[in-house]
């Protein structure tokens, strides 16, 4: 069973969550916003669960600080808190985990892009039998942007008089689509990025990824836990990065035919991350010229080539051609033919190698 321990960052949440828990305060509505993949559907069923959970099971975990710099490779410092979780070992427990319990509700809708009041009606006149085995019923309402206005006025109604039983959590990708009325009635819970280094730490437990690759995937993910397993099971992507690294690698020995082959073959749709890579390597080279130290870089499996690099591009070079990367970025936005920035890009780089002094 999923636990509050398991959620990849989200301290505020989880710390209101515990503290709502500790205290039986627990608000009728809750909205959790956030992207998708940032852990919102997770938390709202480890809290439904735990709602209802008939033995609470007060744990001690250890989380890392904050992590100021780097990419974490050193071992973070620890700090204790406390949970409290569900226990996963009785009825209601066992029920919430195979999605059967039936006090905990989750609203789906038929139209994919709007939850109708039809449908909130329905919730509405559900919420009205009392729970059936448990103090309280919790409904969990996915995708709650796409309620209609008539359907947030039918809700409304709910939240203004909600029966003593009621928990109703609403799950939205933002705060824009709800009326004033609703968010003043609603404790709003937001997700936040996560730092890369615990995504990366994440990977490297859940995928048994090696450092490396895990710290790939969580710059990539853009501090989205979910984001990052998606690319981990996305066989392109690994392809594209193994295929743009070796490139790099090897890029001071390349002649314009190899340069033009892998520009040219670069797929419309993933250009930015090519973009990302070659901007990642360079830092990459930049970072070991300064400090000699190998242990903050990200390509660490191909260090060989990092410092191969580092020694052949002194600082000034090496700016120049972060500045070549900038340019190509400027230049793929303002949609200049793709294939001809990038292959200008790398010719202009390998320039900065073959460059006597
Ligand atoms: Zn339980």
């Amino acid at each position: 069973m999923r636990k509050f321990s398991d959620i990849i960052g989200q301290k505020a949440i989880i710390e209101h969550l515990y503290n709502a828990l500790r205290t039986g305060s627990i608000s009728h509505a809750y909205i959790l916003s956030g992207d998708a993949g940032s852990g919102r559907k997770t938390i709202a069923s480890i809290f439904a669960a735990a709602l209802q959970c008939e033995d609470l099971q007060e744990e001690e975990t250890e989380e890392p600080e904050q992590i100021m710099s780097g990419t974490g490779r050193q071992a973070p410092r620890m700090r204790k808190k406390k949970l409290l979780e569900p226990c996963g070992r009785c009825l209601s427990c066992i029920q919430a985990q195979s999605g059967n319990q039936p006090d905990i509700i989750t609203i789906s809708h038929e139209k994919p892009n709007s939850i109708s009041v039809g449908e909130i009606r329905r919730m509405r006149a559900d919420l009205q039998i009392k729970p059936y085995s448990n103090a309280r019923k919790v409904y969990i309402i996915p995708d709650a942007e796409k309620l209609t206005i008539q359907a947030q006025n039918a809700l409304l109604k709910t939240l203004e008089e909600p029966p003593e039983y009621a928990v109703i959590i609403l799950i939205a990708n933002g705060l824009s689509a709800f009326l004033p009325t609703i968010l003043s009635r609603c404790v709003v819970l937001q997700t936040r990025a996560v730092e890369e280094a615990q995504i990366a730490r994440f990977l490297q437990r859940e995928k048994e990824l090696p450092e490396d690759q895990a710290m790939i995937l969580a710059r990539f993910a853009g501090g989205n836990p979910g984001q990052a397993l998606l690319l981990t099971d996305d066989k392109e992507f690994l392809e594209l990065r193994d295929r743009t690294v070796d490139f790099l690698a090897h890029l001071s020995r390349s002649d314009a035919v190899q340069i033009s082959e892998f520009s040219s073959g670069i797929d419309a749709g993933r250009r930015d991350e090519v973009l990302s890579f070659v901007l990642m390597w360079f830092r990459d080279v930049l970072l070991y010229h300064s400090t000699q130290n190998s242990g903050n870089l990200i390509f660490q499996e191909d260090i060989q080539y990092i410092i191969e690099a580092a020694g052949m591009l002194g600082y000034e070079r090496l700016g120049r051609i972060l500045d070549e990367i900038d340019t190509a970025s400027r230049r793929l936005r303002s949609n200049v033919a793709a294939d001809s920035v990038f292959e200008i890009m790398f010719l202009k780089i390998r320039q900065q190698y073959l460059r006597r002094v």
